[in-house]
């Protein structure tokens, strides 16, 4: 992996400053977003605000999120290394990207083609060469592959989708942001004995998950 030493001390500043007094403690999220170089995955104008505390725009009305919200929503998952992951809402591909550190495979769906097309050269040329692609709403979830043992969403959307439910293995975990257009609620559902339990992680605000079982455009 070509790392841009330039931003090295960024990533360590980010980690240290917005990631561990928050409580993010999970080594392995800690190690991923100390590695993997976000300043390739915003436009070149920002690359200079890539590891400030906030999301960022990358086109298309559509965001790159928050690191605190990334590294939250993966440790939200409890990866260990060995676990198949669907993540729904690609956009630059940062999120896929730290995923691809934690997960033996990971399945992305973005709705939006172009920001499928560049996130995928981006993670081909970071060499995360364990990430499979899609064009396609994602409320569907990708059956083909199906059972996943964790599912990320990082889009709001205004209920859960019932294929994401179905696609979810025995003691699987899914992340998902739920409320209105506006803010909502991080929420984690452990499927366990068929049953769905579910975890209020805190606020958040998040761009729409447009689709079938999402909001409309
Ligand atoms: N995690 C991403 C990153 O690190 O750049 C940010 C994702 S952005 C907040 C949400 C993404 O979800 C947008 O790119 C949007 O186009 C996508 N999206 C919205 N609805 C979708 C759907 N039904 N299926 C797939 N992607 C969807």
């Amino acid at each position: 992996m070509n790392l841009n030493p330039d931003y090295r001390l960024a990533r360590e500043k980010m980690v240290r400053g917005q990631l561990i007094p928050r409580g993010i403690k999970d080594q392995l999220v800690i190690n991923a977003m100390g590695k993997i170089p976000r300043d390739r995955f915003v436009e070149e104008a920002l690359t200079g605000e890539a590891y400030n505390d906030h999301p960022l725009p990358i086109g298309h009305k559509q965001t790159i999120s928050q690191p605190y919200m990334v590294a939250l929503m993966t440790e939200a998952l409890m990866l260990t290394g060995g676990e198949k992951v669907l993540e729904i809402g690609t956009g630059s591909g940062y999120q896929t990207a730290i995923l691809s550190q934690l997960a033996q495979k990971v399945y992305t769906i973005e709705r939006i083609r172009v920001l499928m097309v560049r996130a995928r050269t981006i993670l081909a040329e970071l060499e995360c060469n364990n990430v499979l692609f899609k064009a396609y709403d994602g409320t569907l979830g990708w059956q083909e592959f199906a059972p996943y043992d964790a599912i990320m969403v990082t889009a709001g959307a205004p209920k859960i989708p019932e294929p994401l439910l179905d696609q979810l293995a025995e003691g699987g975990r899914l992340v998902i942001p739920i409320g209105d257009r506006t803010s909502q609620d991080l929420k984690r559902i452990t499927r366990k004995n068929g049953k769905y339990r579910q975890e209020n992680l805190g606020g958040c605000r998040f761009v729409n998950l447009i689709g079938l079982h999402g909001w409309k455009e």
